[in-house]
């Protein structure tokens, strides 16, 4: 499955954000402790069992705040943690930084990539040379086709880091995706309905 968990982290304020908690969370945990920074935020960016199974581990061990999409609320565990319901466009920070949320739904109606300054964290929405699954429950190709169009508008500088290592390298960009990820370089819903 080779999922990425990501720590988002001023390191001014010492705060950061949890993208994603699955599998190892024990040890992104430490790091984070190691170096001396709080988890105050978990961001999710869908609620499949791979990117959710450690939310009520943290939650445990740190009492963050659980941020998702509210039609990806069900049927995330978040023990005693506060959930956050994101809308598109949601503004969130984590010390000083801002991040979007920008809801990106077609691999689930809630899949929410999240912006902070030039890096993307896509979830299952973008991989390196692909997008993510649009038949699974709640999958929707027409728009993941929407979705990813809205994900090509970024400056082509913005470094991509997606939810599995499925791709040639781990983290990637916008501009390098337009030029050759299939899914992102078609033009028409018709032409990426065509991709196999
Ligand atoms: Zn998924």
């Amino acid at each position: 499955m080779k999922n990425f968990n990501y720590l988002i982290g001023d390191p001014e304020t010492k705060e950061c954000a949890y993208v994603d908690p699955a599998w190892e969370v024990d040890r992104l945990l430490k790091m984070a402790k190691a170096d001396g920074y709080q988890v105050k935020k978990i961001f999710l960016t869908h609620n499949h069992f791979d990117h959710v199974d450690g939310v009520e581990e943290v939650v445990q061990e740190t009492g963050a705040e659980v941020y998702i999409h509210s039609l990806d609320e069900q049927p995330i565990k978040k023990g005693k943690g506060r959930l956050v319901q994101l809308s598109d466009g949601m503004e969130i920070t984590i010390g000083s930084f801002r991040v979007t949320a920008l809801n990106t739904p077609g691999h689930t109606p809630g899949s929410t990539c999240y912006l902070v300054q030039q890096h993307l964290f896509t979830g299952d929405t973008l991989f390196q040379g692909n997008c993510g699954r649009c038949d699974l429950p709640g999958g929707d190709p027409k728009a993941m086709f929407r979705s990813l169009q809205k994900l090509a508008n970024l400056d082509p500088e913005t470094k991509v880091y997606p939810g599995h290592d499925y791709g040639l390298m781990p983290i990637t960009t916008i501009g390098y995706e337009k030029e050759h990820n299939p899914t992102l370089k078609v033009g028409s819903l018709a032409d990426f309905d065509q991709i196999p």
